[in-house]
């Protein structure tokens, strides 16, 4: 092995120094990012006869160097600002977004909620109506039936006078005064009165006219009875009478067809007799006298009126203008029967 001398050692020692320096230079430029090639360009872009601007721009190059690190990172922060912006837009544009569509449903419920509230609206007026219908329904029914009773008062009255001729019904007249102090009269007319003051009667006004009187409710009964006012010279002056008469023959003004209970008296021989075959309009003979008589009261046939003491009755066919216009019995069989 050569032994090397100390000059030539302190050389090898000093050069191994210097490649070391050189090596960890050049490793710690790299690792600032390429200096040497920038100091070039600068060097070349100085101007050449001033070596002050050299040195400055040396300087330069070292301050730009720390401000391009600066750069980076305020570039990085400007990114970072304006990605946050970015952000809070997009934030901000998801909350008007989502309150845009709370807003619609609401919108939406309210409006679902005003069409439920106009359908609840229009059942309860649909059951109104159908309430008010009803009840209109049974005022009407009231009014024929007290109106069907107030003229079968009337008629009962007039056909069961006294004086009433049943041979001739339509000659007899009463006096307007005597008929309206009838108890029964004045209580059928109060029905009447009651059911105008209904509260429901309102619903069926306009079909139904007003009486304020029973003589105004016998002179617009003109299908039923004749009215008839005159004036009587009597020591006082002259009187205002009004006299009522019936207008048909019989009571029962229905079908002619319908056979119906009916009950007579004989004005000639005040014989009195019921039958369950009378008709519209038609005499039976009084059995007594044979006087054509017309019924006094006529109503529809009951179960009870075709047995009299518990037997069955012929019907008198001779004696009945019915069967003899028919020329037949008039009812369906030789009895009574229903
Ligand atoms: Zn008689
Ligand atoms: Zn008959």
């Amino acid at each position: 092995m050569k032994e090397f001398s100390a000059p030539e050692a302190v050389l090898m020692v000093l050069s191994f120094i210097v490649v070391v320096c050189f090596v960890v230079y050049c490793l710690s430029g790299e690792r600032r990012g390429s200096l040497l090639p920038t100091y070039s360009i600068r060097t070349t872009s100085a101007s050449p006869h001033n070596s002050n601007q050299q040195t400055r721009a040396t300087q330069n190059e070292e301050h730009d160097g720390l401000l391009g690190n600066r750069n980076n990172h305020s570039s990085i922060d400007i990114q970072r600002t304006s990605v946050d912006v970015e952000l809070q837009r997009t934030q901000q544009r998801l909350e008007q977004e989502r309150m845009r569509i709370e807003a619609d449903r609401a919108l939406a419920a309210a409006s679902r909620q005003r069409a439920e509230d106009e359908s609840r609206r229009r059942e309860v007026l649909r059951q109104q109506r159908e309430k008010e219908q009803k009840q209109a329904e049974i005022i009407t029914d009231r009014l024929h039936e007290i109106h069907v009773l107030l003229i079968d008062e009337i008629d009962y009255f007039i056909r069961t006078r006294r004086r009433f001729d049943s041979r001739n019904p339509l000659n007899f007249e009463v006096q307007l005064h005597q008929l309206v102090a009838e108890e029964d009269i004045q209580n059928a007319f109060q029905d009447l009165q009651d059911v105008y003051n209904d509260a429901n009667f309102r619903l069926v006004a306009n079909k139904f006219h007003q009486y304020p009187s029973i003589q105004e409710f016998i002179r617009n009964a003109s299908n039923n009875f004749v009215l008839k006012e005159s004036q009587i010279l009597n020591g006082n002056g002259t009187q205002q009478t009004t006299m009522i008469s019936v207008k048909h023959l019989t009571p029962f003004q229905g079908s002619d067809t319908h056979r119906v209970f009916g009950e007579f008296n004989c004005f000639q021989c005040n014989n009195t007799w019921s039958s369950a075959s009378t008709w519209k309009d038609k005499w039976q003979q009084c059995r007594n006298c044979e006087s054509k008589c017309y019924p006094f009261t006529q109503h529809v046939l009951l179960q009870s009126d075709n047995r009299g003491d518990g037997e069955l009755r012929p019907h008198h066919s001779h004696r009945c203008q019915k069967c003899k216009e028919l020329g037949r019995l008039c009812n369906p069989g030789r009895f009574y029967s229903v």
